[in-house]
């Protein structure tokens, strides 16, 4: 079990971290015009919530600093990326909150200008075309304990290489036979540096060049040039890549930039419960295990936004986690705190009863024919006979100006299962044989004087009475404890509303060597509720909290007004506070 990471930067507090404090440095000893930083995914998967803390990052500091951040694609392995990757990586982007300098970018534009590049190299002996097999390479890197073993085309000459890469480029090899190598160190410790490879052949159409280049470079060849390209002043990566930045150096050092960009890196984001690789999230897609790249379960921008979580959350989030060189696993809590926080004060109020069970009010007809005379002065309602129906107008926020909704009140109505027991436990607060009465939330107080069971003795029905002089009232002589939810039976609308869990029961799924054994079950339930009609009535995407049962928001695929679906983004409170 990995620690939790227990740093975490305070929202406000001007950003410190390594990376800042470097470009802070940079700005003073006026090192650059403008401080340029780049986002550069490559197109092969939906983004994930790892990809949120680098986007933070990235733009973030261009922002900052009053500088430019280009959304680049790093599109160099035609086999595994796809236009609809391009399109929903701008999306996710833009739905953060970020814009990118000018056009979004692609390494694939500059292949004409690698491939001089590469040539360059062969021209000045610093890199040959290799025509030993796949296996052959592997093999004679060596390994740790010992220096590989030089190709036979190591030592062959600049016109013998010219003219293998040229028939590289022009098909005359089949994928496999020939590769072009950085000349550099057989024997170096770092594996990077033994003669890595930085053109294959690939018969494979590109999505964006399309059949003209059957030879592709490396990523470790293609990204420190389009760095370069772009005059990125500040390349920023994830821990892994530390190892390759001795190469990324070499290349930019060996085409000869005046002022080359130089690699960063910081700690890749892992939260608890959760992956963040795009190779895994596609594996879930692929066996149908969750619905699509954006099922609300998934850590991807696009299922995070489909479960109502909220690009403020995501970026407050990422405040809170910070940039650091430090490997951790973040608490998900923390990530549930962020969005909670960002909903309190945006999200409309209403009632919705998840688990209905149905309440008969016995002497509604007596009681609503006096309403009028007997209601508080602050009470704002209206009876509609026609329909036997109170209108309640309650605002929709309680501190908050968001207008006002008008909920129906009638002789039948729901309230939640849970709200009622016959054995409650021990301290239990709402309904049972024992203690009848409890306020109706916006409404009379209720008192049960029956309850019907089924052959099992489940609940199935209550019959209560209200007490008429408890409309925007305290009951004479004696106090009610407690207050529920409810909804109108008659005028309420039946709504699906999907409750989550996390997606995997385990604390690091990455560790489990199948991913089926680390799935939670119970990751999704599916409920049959009731909601108010405000709630029904809001278009796809509307986030609001359903009073004592947290926040949810309506679905952006399934939605409709006359059959609402609702998902749930998160739980009201959770004893968590971050550090
Ligand atoms: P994956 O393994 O999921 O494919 P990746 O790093 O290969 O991730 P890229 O598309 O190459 O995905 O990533 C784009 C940028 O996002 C890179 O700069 C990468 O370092 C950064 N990034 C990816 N995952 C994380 C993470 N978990 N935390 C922080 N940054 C990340
Ligand atoms: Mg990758």
């Amino acid at each position: 079990m990995s620690e939790h990471a227990k740093s975490t930067v305070q929202k406000d507090e001007p950003k410190n971290d390594f990376i800042r404090n470097i470009i802070r440095g940079d700005i003073k000893a006026q090192k650059y015009e403008q401080i340029v930083t780049r986002f550069p995914p490559e197109p092969n998967g939906y983004l994930h919530l790892g990809h949120v803390k680098s986007i933070c990052l990235n733009f973030g500091v261009a922002e900052e600093f009053d500088g430019l951040c280009h959304l680049r694609y790093d599109d160099t392995n035609p086999t595994a990326e796809k236009q609809d990757y391009i399109d929903n990586i701008k999306n996710d982007v833009q739905w953060l909150g970020f814009e990118w300098a000018g056009e979004a970018l692609h390494a694939s534009s500059y292949f004409d200008q690698l491939y001089a590049w590469a040539v360059q190299l062969i021209e000045q002996g610093d890199a040959y075309v290799d025509l030993q097999t796949p296996e052959q390479i592997r093999d004679n890197r060596g390994s740790f304990n010992e220096p590989g073993t030089p190709s036979p085309q190591r030592e062959a000459s600049v016109e013998d290489n010219l003219k293998r890469f040229m028939d590289m480029k022009d098909g005359k090899y089949q994928d496999g036979e020939a590769v072009l190598r950085a000349k550099i160190d057989m024997t170096s410790p770092n594996m990077n540096m033994r003669d890595p490879i930085i053109y294959r052949v690939m018969h494979q159409e590109h999505h964006q060049t399309g059949d003209k280049w059957c030879i592709y470079p490396m990523y470790d060849f293609a990204h420190p040039l389009s760095d370069a390209i772009e005059g990125i002043t500040h390349s920023l990566c994830t821990l892994e890549f530390e190892d390759h930045r001795p190469f990324y150096d070499w290349v930019v050092d060996k085409i000869g930039f005046d002022k080359p960009p130089h690699q960063y890196e910081f700690s890749r984001l892992n939260v608890d419960h959760t992956l963040t690789s795009k190779r895994k999230l596609k594996q879930l897609v692929d066996e149908g295990i969750v619905e699509g790249w954006d099922d609300p379960r998934m850590p991807t921008i696009a299922g995070m936004r489909r479960r109502g979580y909220t690009p403020e959350g995501l970026r407050d989030f990422s405040d809170r986690v910070g940039v650091s060189k430090a490997d951790g696993v973040t608490d998900m809590r923390l990530l549930e705190f962020s969005i909670r926080q960002s909903l309190d004060d945006t999200t409309a109020r209403g009632m919705a009863v998840l688990k209905p069970l149905k309440v008969t009010i016995t002497n509604f007809d007596e009681v609503l024919s006096q309403w009028e005379t007997l209601k508080a002065d602050s009470v704002e309602a209206r009876w509609d006979a026609d329909t036997q129906t109170l209108w309640l107008t309650q605002p929709k926020h309680p501190n908050v100006d968001m207008g006002a909704r008008e909920i129906p009140f009638t002789k039948t109505l729901y309230i939640d299962q849970g709200d009622y027991e016959i054995e409650p436990p021990a301290g239990y607060k709402r309904l049972s044989p024992e203690k009848p009465e409890i306020r109706l939330r916006n409404t009379y107080v209720l008192a049960v004087t029956e309850h019907i069971t089924d052959e099992s003795g489940n609940v199935v029905e209550l019959k209560a009475t209200i007490d008429p002089t408890t409309l925007g009232k305290n009951p004479e002589g004696r106090k009610v404890k407690g207050v529920i939810h409810w909804v109108s039976a008659s005028r309420g609308v039946p709504a699906t509303v999907r409750l989550y869990e996390q997606l995997f029961s385990v604390e690091d799924p990455s560790s489990v060597s199948d991913v089926h054994d680390a799935l939670n079950p119970n990751s999704l339930t599916v409920l049959d509720a009731v909601v108010e009609p405000s709630l029904a009535e809001a278009e796809a995407g509307t986030r609001f909290q359903f009073e004592r049962e947290g926040y949810f928001i309506t679905d952006s695929e399934d939605h409709t007004t006359d059959k609402p679906v609702f998902n749930q983004i998160v739980s009201l409170r959770d004893s968590y506070k971050p550090a």
